[in-house]
């Protein structure tokens, strides 16, 4: 598709395409909508096949942050950045000082962070060229591993789905299966099992599971067997994807709340099918977003209680969120989408008053 038409179909504010022989950087920054502030969000490293599969996206990536930035009640916009390489072979500090160049050339349109294929040492080449990166290490004053702060997101969030659900906030004794052990389960994991939970929990690696177990009383179950496990909530804390026409109809459980990022194969074909077998789906971006709240935290100078107060609020949003899903009859994600968009149509207003700066 011709690249003006992807920007209206999106409705992308503008796309930077940077290229530099001496480094081999090939990548794209992706600006979606800048209307509540600069826009925020990772920069992906992949071997992507073709530059159009860069493109596409960095376009869908930059698109997401501008909704969960929204939702969230956060005054950034959405961006993202994909660089266009192997992450294992071709990654140095010339490679990244370099685009720290171009991310400063947007004059702070653009904030970047850390994301699939890119570490908190990437960006801190980054930084040697930019002010505008965040997650960078608390040894250098910033906010470190977002995990504890996102994990707390998701626990509250979990909460809130189960007033929704049950009448009571209280996950006591409630059977959760989480899938994925990785940074966020660990955390996640304490919260539960401090609360009283009966966890059951897969990984494809032993190593992390048993980092797990050793530490609080969980019942491992195999990775296949999580779609097919009865039981009240599960916890999506690994792959996207994952809720599609193949696991929606084993699916016995009552809640979906977990950390992993683009859940849903097909947005809206698979949200309708959650809604209509009853099961309760939290969107992603909604509970997952103190992975943002901590890294956007970083901009005023990094407080992991004020980052973690942000996230108590994922509470109430979600809350909201299933509130507009049972009285418009829709499914959460979109629920969600609309309260994204109404707040930026609110807040866009206030750009037409003219303040004397
Ligand atoms: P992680 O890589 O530390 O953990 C993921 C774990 O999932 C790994 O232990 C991996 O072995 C396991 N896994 C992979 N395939 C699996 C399978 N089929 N079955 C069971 N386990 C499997 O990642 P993380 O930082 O904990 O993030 C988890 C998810 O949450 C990712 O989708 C990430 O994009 C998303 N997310 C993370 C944050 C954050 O703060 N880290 C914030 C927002 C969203």
């Amino acid at each position: 598709m011709e690249k003006f038409e992807l920007m209206e179909q999106f409705g992308h504010e503008q796309i930077v395409f940077c290229s530099n022989k001496e480094s081999g950087l090939k990548a794209i920054i992706a600006i979606h909508d800048t209307t509540l502030g600069p826009a925020i969000g990772g920069t992906r490293m992949l071997n992507y096949t073709t530059v159009n599969d860069a493109l596409e996206d960095v376009l869908r990536l930059s698109r997401g942050m501008t909704y969960k930035s929204s939702i969230a009640g956060l005054n950034f916009g959405g961006g993202n950045a994909v660089i266009i390489g192997d992450s294992e072979t071709q990654k140095n500090e010339l490679l990244f000082r370099t685009f720290g160049k171009f991310i400063e050339g947007l004059s702070g349109r653009y904030i970047t962070a850390e994301d699939v294929g890119t570490t908190v040492k990437d960006m801190e080449y980054v930084k040697m060229e930019t002010k505008f990166v965040t997650g960078i290490s608390k040894a250098l004053g910033g906010s470190g591993d977002p995990a504890p702060v996102t994990a707390y997101g998701v626990y509250v969030g979990m909460k809130a789905c189960a007033k929704a659900k049950w009448g009571n906030n209280s996950l006591d004794k409630k059977k959760i299966i989480v899938q994925g052990a990785g940074q966020v389960s660990q955390y996640l994991c304490e919260h539960l099992y401090n609360e009283g939970a009966d966890i059951y929990i897969s990984d494809l690696v032993k190593s992390k599971l048993e980092k797990i177990t050793n530490s609080i009383k969980a019942t491992v179950v195999d990775p296949k067997e999580v779609y097919t496990i009865e039981g009240d909530i599960f916890s999506p804390c690994a792959l996207g994807a994952i809720l599609n026409d193949e696991t929606i109809p084993k699916m016995k459980y009552e809640i979906i709340a977990g950390c992993a990022n683009n859940q849903l194969q097909n947005e809206n074909k698979h949200g309708k099918m959650l809604l209509e077998k009853n099961i309760l789906y939290a969107p992603d971006y909604v509970i997952n977003a103190g992975g943002l709240m901590n890294v956007s935290n970083e901009r005023e100078g990094y407080r992991q209680d004020r980052a973690l107060k942000n996230a108590d609020g994922i509470y109430d949003i979600l809350t909201n969120v299933i509130k507009i899903s049972k009285q418009q009859k829709i499914p959460t994600h979109q629920a969600s989408n609309k309260i994204a968009e109404e707040r930026l149509k609110r807040i866009g207003r206030i750009r037409k008053i003219y303040s004397g700066s």
